[in-house]
């Protein structure tokens, strides 16, 4: 099969969606591999190590989408590239149909086989290709909130790991899933005291098995949140309702009693956010201050770190695209039936339930 790697064109796009170590598996399958020149720069892979890799460079966006049968991609196409797509044209990416309807409407006018992978889903409902970026997420939250609370970023001056003789921060986490339980083990890692809440009370289980001993396991209620709360220097807010809006967990009154510097990283912002005060922010100005409290509040996370970004996504989807050039869309989404859960709008219909009753289409 042909595969096209364009260059992401979105704002502040750093990651690719294949790397040179992907190239070589479908060059050595017989695959051929085109990648726009400079796609993988901003995650650290030059052109030059494609071409070891046995890919050829392309100089423009248009060359790709004219030559691929299937384009990998990181994010939606955006709308210069809409009128670039083909019908029949395979595309492999990030989709997010149900959050804006022009997308959906270019990819059906398209008749594109487009192919997202947010809706990858296991039978135990866990979703694949979504998983490495929320570990990115929560490993970073750690990160970026020991940032903040440095006094010059707007933070209570707290080292989270303190130092002998001084005690070590505490860090609070609101849902112990994906997120969650990487921030714990970051914030663990540093030498914090750790809380994490969750309604799972089975997932509260698992986590107190698992985590070290300076993690505890608190179940989540208004109260419990309230007490904690106002002892935490970091707060980190990673729920998920599937389908849903998150909850506001922390509220708009509840700021007054917190300490003064305490840092609020709500991963969830996503999703709505679970901290009332908290809008999305972007990577360059990711922060502001209500009632003395700092709230982080990026929507996308891992575009920070494009290089660990890129390989944790491509780590993920490899596996499906070399499925999908091996065998064609149709039988590898026939053989597979977590790939076939991918498929959104496949020549100009929505075959996805969730996009159809997102625009009230036929399904
Ligand atoms: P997940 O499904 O693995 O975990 C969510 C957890 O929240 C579950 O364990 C669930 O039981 C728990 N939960 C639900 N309601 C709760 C409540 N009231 N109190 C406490 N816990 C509750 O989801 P995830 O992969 O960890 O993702 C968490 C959020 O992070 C999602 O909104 C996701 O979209 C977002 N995310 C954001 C970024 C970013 O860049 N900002 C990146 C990746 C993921």
């Amino acid at each position: 099969m042909i595969i096209g790697v364009p260059k992401e064109i979105k704002n502040n796009e750093n990651r690719v969606a294949l790397t040179p170590a992907g190239a070589i598996e479908l060059t050595k399958r017989g695959h051929e591999v085109y990648v726009q020149a400079t796609a993988g720069l901003g995650s650290g892979f030059p052109d030059a190590d494609y071409e070891a890799a046995g890919a050829h460079i392309l100089p423009t966006i248009e060359a790709v989408y004219a030559k691929a049968e299937m384009i990998v991609k990181v994010k939606e196409p955006i709308e210069p590239e809409y009128e670039l797509i083909r019908e029949g044209q395979l595309l492999f990416t990030y989709f997010h149909f149900a959050s804006y309807e022009p997308l959906t409407n270019a990819m059906i006018k398209s008749k594109a086989v487009c192919l997202a992978y947010e809706t990858v889903e296991m039978p135990d409902r866990s979703l694949p290709l979504l998983i490495p970026m929320s570990e990115v997420a929560g490993r970073m939250s750690i990160q970026e909130g020991a940032k903040f609370l440095e006094k010059p970023m707007g933070g209570r001056g707290v080292l989270l790991g303190g130092v002998p003789g001084v005690e070590p921060g505490r860090v609070l986490i609101l849902g112990g899933g994906v997120v969650g339980t990487q921030a714990a083990k970051m914030a663990a890692g540093l030498g914090a005291q750790v809380t994490i809440m969750d309604i799972s009370l089975n997932r509260l289980r698992h986590l107190s098995d698992i985590m070290p001993a300076n993690v505890n396991t608190v179940y989540s209620n208004e109260f419990n949140i309230r007490r904690h709360m106002k002892e935490a220097d970091l707060i980190v807010g990673a729920v998920l309702i599937p389908g849903a809006k998150a909850p506001h967990l922390i509220t708009r009154d509840m700021l007054k009693e917190m300490k003064p510097g305490t840092v609020l990283v709500d991963v969830a912002v996503d999703q709505g956010g679970c901290i009332e005060t908290c809008t999305p922010t972007t990577h360059e100005a990711p922060t502001f201050i209500i009632d003395d409290v700092v709230h982080y509040c990026v929507a996308n996370m891992p575009g920070a770190v494009p290089y660990t970004s890129t390989i944790a996504l491509t780590n993920a989807t490899l596996p499906y695209a070399i499925q999908l050039a091996d065998k064609g869309w149709k039988q590898a989404c026939a053989d597979n039936e977590p790939l076939k859960l991918g498929l959104n709008v496949v020549d100009g219909k929505v075959v996805y339930k969730g996009v159809a009753d997102a625009f009230g289409l036929d399904y």
